[in-house]
């Protein structure tokens, strides 16, 4: 459930009508309910309660929307962080969440990420091979402290959902091989450097079915029975992120996170571990969307072109993985068009979809791209010498500006010549 509907015709975020943000900012602006954030961060955490040994700690993922009042909102809300660099290590830390709830995956992290997170403090590393165990222990050693870690397991079981957001697979760069696992945790048990606790898995994202998450999770059990027996004293188990969200009729419905929560329990009945969970999009993705106006209707062969003001480059999502983001007027007339949806981008992958049938709008009128408030605004840039999109959160019929449009005189103002 997400917080945007029609009041007397016109889509509001909570209590704020969208018309009023894009007179006040402008367009491209990204706008994100923080009823929406909470109800998820609630939801998750109630689907997981009582799960594991101890209180499961829900680790939000922080790639997938890193504001820094999208941050201390979910912090709020009792979430920690999974971090993937030191720059997101800072934001999570700067946004009030404790060290102890914060995990640090990625699997290029750099001996400095490593010293500055380990001397500013967190739960653990989720280490992607040996040789990074090794450097990581190096570190450790080198401070006089000890690495709380775990080994990220690739699990080799397809995710079912685009290749782009799989990681799973014995083909993807991610994680260890299970049939490695039990030497590679023997081996990090006798580093100096290293605190040997956990075991993890995240086999991708957009998940719409249960099976591969439950296989996944399946083998990480075998693993624990597996190192237990060599002697490693496991007791932590993350289980990642990858729950899908819905993204409206006609789209893949993912399982919801009480069916997620039950399927968990069942699988790790017997584990005595104590369970993290690294869920990123069903926090934030339905919580936000992009409010964009519509600069020109242009004919085309088969269906008019809508040219809007937001770009690729703000909503990356369809040319990147082919996404599929509801696209709705925020004043609708009743009536319906058939349309391509394009970016002004000098790019033919800046079109967000072709042939859909939607709202009829015209040159002017406000649209919204829904499902936006994860992996959008953070993965925007300047391409086309184009500004950075503003953010805004609502807050019942409060609203406030989180990120200023980023013009693109500041990024050009960076450019310098220091020839040597
Ligand atoms: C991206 C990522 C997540 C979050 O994935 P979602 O699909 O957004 O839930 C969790 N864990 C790791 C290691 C990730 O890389």
């Amino acid at each position: 459930m997400d917080h945007f509907q029609l009041i007397d015709g016109a889509l509001h975020c909570e209590g704020v009508p969208l018309e009023t943000i894009a007179d006040a900012v402008g367009t491209p602006t990204y706008v994100y309910s923080a009823a929406t954030m909470d109800r998820h961060a609630a939801v998750m955490q109630a689907a997981v309660a009582g799960a594991g040994a101890g209180e499961p700690l829900v680790a939000y993922a922080v790639k997938a929307n890193p504001n820094a009042h999208v941050l201390a909102r979910l912090g709020a809300a009792g979430l920690g962080a999974d971090v993937v660099s030191i720059g997101e290590y800072r934001r999570a830390r700067a946004a009030g969440i404790a060290p102890d709830r914060i995990v640090f995956s990625g699997v290029g992290k750099t001996a400095g990420e490593m010293a500055e997170a380990l001397s500013g403090g967190l739960f653990q590393f989720n280490v992607e091979s040996m040789e990074e165990a090794r450097t990581l222990s190096a570190v450790a050693a080198a401070q006089g402290r000890v690495a709380p870690m775990g080994f990220r397991i690739n699990p080799d079981v397809s995710a079912g959902t685009h290749a782009k957001i799989t990681t799973g697979t014995a083909d993807n760069k991610f994680g260890v091989p299970a049939a490695d696992a039990t030497a590679f945790y023997a081996e990090a048990a006798g580093l100096p450097g290293l605190a040997v606790h956990g075991i993890t898995v995240h086999i991708g994202s957009q998940l719409t079915s249960l099976a591969p998450l439950e296989a996944a999770f399946e083998r990480v059990g075998e693993l624990i029975a597996a190192l237990r027996a060599q002697g490693n004293d496991i007791r932590i188990a993350d289980l990642g992120g990858g729950l899908g969200v819905p993204h409206g009729p006609g789209q893949p419905e993912p399982p919801g996170p009480e069916a997620y929560g039950e399927m968990v329990r069942r699988v790790t009945a017997g584990w005595n571990a104590r369970l993290l969970f690294e869920p990123g999009r069903l926090i934030v993705g339905n919580a936000g969307v992009l409010l964009t106006r519509v600069v020109r209707v242009k004919p085309g062969a088969r269906s008019p072109w809508l040219i809007v003001d937001a770009g690729m480059n703000d909503l990356m999502r369809p040319a990147l993985y082919d996404a599929y983001h509801r696209i709705e007027a925020v004043r609708p007339s009743g009536m319906n068009q058939v349309v391509n949806v394009v970016g002004p981008v000098c790019e033919t992958g800046d079109t967000f979809t072709m042939n859909r049938e939607m709202d009829r709008v015209e040159e002017g009128d406000l649209i919204v791209f829904r499902t936006a408030g994860a992996y959008g605004a953070t993965l925007s840039n300047g391409y086309n010498s184009r500004p950075l999109a503003a953010e805004v959160l609502v807050d019942g019929d409060k609203w406030a500006l989180i990120r200023r449009r980023i013009d693109p005189d500041a990024l050009a103002g960076v450019d310098e010549v220091a020839w040597r």
